[in-house]
């Protein structure tokens, strides 16, 4: 059966230039990046490599470069490293559990969190942010782009906010590297966090811009690897796997690549709205989204019953972000945009890899309105017997 695979905003393949590029690292060049022999320095040129790299994808220098095991790592690392009792942390309600878990976590400690809803098409207001602001305010933690619906946040108007406040800002950049331009001076951030796997590198690695004399506390403590910021023997293969993914990147943004998979996704999403019964959850004609992600409601069917008959019919979608899935809560992003559980809940995330072609959005878009119709005829929530 063909299986066409439209969850990238879980996770991504590798391209095979960067399995390539990670290939020599696993074996012929496993030398520890601290070893002063020629084996360790293999190992520490490849890792500078990929820092400069990531340095031009992020339009920062090298030494603000922090590697580290991903987006998780990279967001509760500004939380913990900045906040202390007392202080205020502001942050939006749409954000991944990686910020959410970890304001509850320093909750304990005495930081009390803003949580600034969205409108109703999943926009951030950055009049909002400057409202939540406080005098004890330190920090300001807010993301590039949703992972459930897409949209792209007015990062760079809320970076201004924070520093006329002088306050800390912070970005979950993990679900918008590799699909808009990175330029941490013109998002006016101290931090900003990506993570490989979500653009076609390795699991377990990503980044995090330090803006030079930000002083936070290490997550992990021993070695003095990254500069004391992040101890740890260094994902020599994962770091270099990075460095080509974003490299791809880069040259991918240039060349139109996002522009063919916009079209591919509108097409997508104009075919599925032919159904009747659904809409777009942060939509918006003039709205802007990445261009792999489009969020849809399908009314009258269970939105889990829709992602496992897809799945058998060799397609893999999902229904809120990956982290949740299995649970039965309607996912948080939605409820916080202000849509009812029953729509949350029969709501899918279509979201597209850089390699999608025009026969996945033709399969899918025969297998969407069958299964709709399917579900739709012998579903008890079509019937009005669920609540
Ligand atoms: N932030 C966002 C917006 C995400 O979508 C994810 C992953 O789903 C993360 C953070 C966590 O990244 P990682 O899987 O690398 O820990």
């Amino acid at each position: 059966m063909k299986r066409v695979y439209m969850d990238a905003n879980a996770t991504t393949p590798l391209l095979p230039e960067v399995m390539e590029a990670m290939r020599p690292y696993w074996m012929e060049r496993f030398g520890n990046a601290s070893s002063i022999h020629l084996d360790g320095q293999q190992a520490h040129s490849a890792v500078d490599r990929a820092r400069a790299t990531l340095a031009e994808f992020l339009n920062c220098h090298d030494a603000e470069v922090v590697f580290n095991s991903g987006g998780t790592e990279g967001d509760n690392t500004a939380i913990f490293g900045l906040l202390r009792p007392g202080d205020h942390f502001v942050t939006s309600a749409i954000e991944h559990s990686a910020i959410l878990a970890a304001a509850e976590r320093v909750a304990r400690i005495g930081v009390e969190t803003t949580f600034v809803a969205p409108d109703a098409s999943g926009l951030i207001d950055p009049a909002e942010i400057e409202r939540a602001l406080r005098p004890d305010t330190r920090l300001v933690s807010v993301m590039l782009a949703n992972n459930e619906t897409g949209v792209i946040q007015p990062v760079e108007e809320i970076g201004k906010i924070a520093r006329a406040a002088g306050v800390f800002f912070h970005i979950d950049a993990v679900q918008g590297a590799g699909k808009v331009p990175l330029d941490v001076r013109r998002f006016g951030c101290h931090l900003l966090s990506i993570s490989a796997h979500k653009m076609h590198g390795p699991k377990g690695v990503g980044a995090n811009f330090v803006r030079r004399g930000t002083a936070m506390e290490a997550l992990l403590v021993g070695g003095s690897h990254e500069r004391r910021q992040r101890a740890g023997t260094e994902n020599v293969p994962g770091i270099v796997g990075l460095g080509k993914a974003a490299e791809l990147a880069m040259h991918g943004l240039e060349e139109g690549v996002m522009e063919r998979m916009g079209k591919l996704r509108d097409r997508l999403e104009s075919g599925i709205l032919e159904i009747a019964g659904t809409g777009v959850n942060g939509g918006g004609k003039d709205l802007p989204r990445v261009a792999n992600t489009t969020n849809i409601w399908f009314d009258n069917l269970e939105g889990e019953a829709l992602v496992i008959a897809l799945d058998l019919k060799g397609v893999a979608v999902s229904g809120g972000s990956a982290c949740h899935s299995g649970a039965t809560e309607p996912s948080h992003v939605l409820m916080a945009m202000g849509l009812n559980k029953r729509r949350a809940r029969a709501s899918l995330r279509f979201s597209l890899l850089k390699t999608a072609t025009d026969e996945d959005v033709d399969y899918v878009l025969k297998v969407v309105p069958e299964a709709v119709q399917h579900l739709r005829a012998i579903s008890p929530v079509a019937a009005g017997t669920a609540g």
